[in-house]
């Protein structure tokens, strides 16, 4: 039986090509706050005895299903931000990252005021492909003596490499849908 998620995407989700699946009149430009409620509330359940102290996802998509997340857990969240060029700066932790939907590469930022030394992170994104966004959140929080709790994403493309990159490195990883393949403009789930 497929989940809410899948449901929706099977009925709103537009096959770009057999690598890109667009969702905007849900979750990447019109968002339904019912559904990231949904979503906030399947992270709660599957990572709420992890001990979360914060949730981290990245501008500017993981946003709405990150602060559902944080509603339900109880925590704050802090958003990482997407810079074109580094800025030297002491204040800040920051890691560059390919981007996969504009294949170019952008710097990724955050206040060393907002990740504490005894945090226990949850990080949050709207999709996992390479893995690259969140190999970048989690390269910056190994920087500090902060820990990851996990990975939570609303949609996994299971035939690229992302999740195989995380669980190298031991991270726990959930994802609300997960796509098998987007050939011939046909959305097939795991
Ligand atoms: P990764 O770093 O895992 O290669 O890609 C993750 C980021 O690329 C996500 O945060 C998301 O913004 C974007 N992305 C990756 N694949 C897709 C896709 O199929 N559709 C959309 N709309 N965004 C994607």
């Amino acid at each position: 039986m497929r989940n809410f998620l899948e449901e929706r995407i099977k009925r709103d989700g537009k096959v770009i090509n057999s690598d890109v699946l667009k969702v905007d009149s849900f979750l990447n430009q019109q968002v339904d706050p019912e559904l990231m409620k949904l979503i906030g509330e399947e992270f709660k359940t599957y990572f709420e005895k992890k001990d979360i102290t914060k949730v981290v996802t990245i501008e500017a998509s993981g946003i709405a299903p990150a602060l559902m997340t944080s509603i339900e857990l109880g925590v704050p969240l802090v958003i990482m931000k997407k810079q074109q060029s580094s800025t030297l700066n002491d204040n800040f932790f920051q890691t560059q990252v390919k981007s996969f939907t504009k294949n170019n590469l952008y710097n990724l930022v955050v206040s060393k005021n907002f990740i504490s030394d005894d945090d226990v992170i949850l990080i949050i994104d709207d999709f996992l492909a390479m893995g690259e966004a969140v190999l970048g959140a989690i390269r910056i929080i190994n920087n500090t003596k902060a820990s990851v709790a996990g990975v939570g994403i609303v949609i996994e493309k299971s035939f690229q490499p992302g999740r195989k990159k995380l669980e190298d490195q031991g991270i726990d990883i959930h994802s609300v849908a997960r796509i098998k393949s987007l050939n011939n403009n046909k959305i097939i789930f795991e």
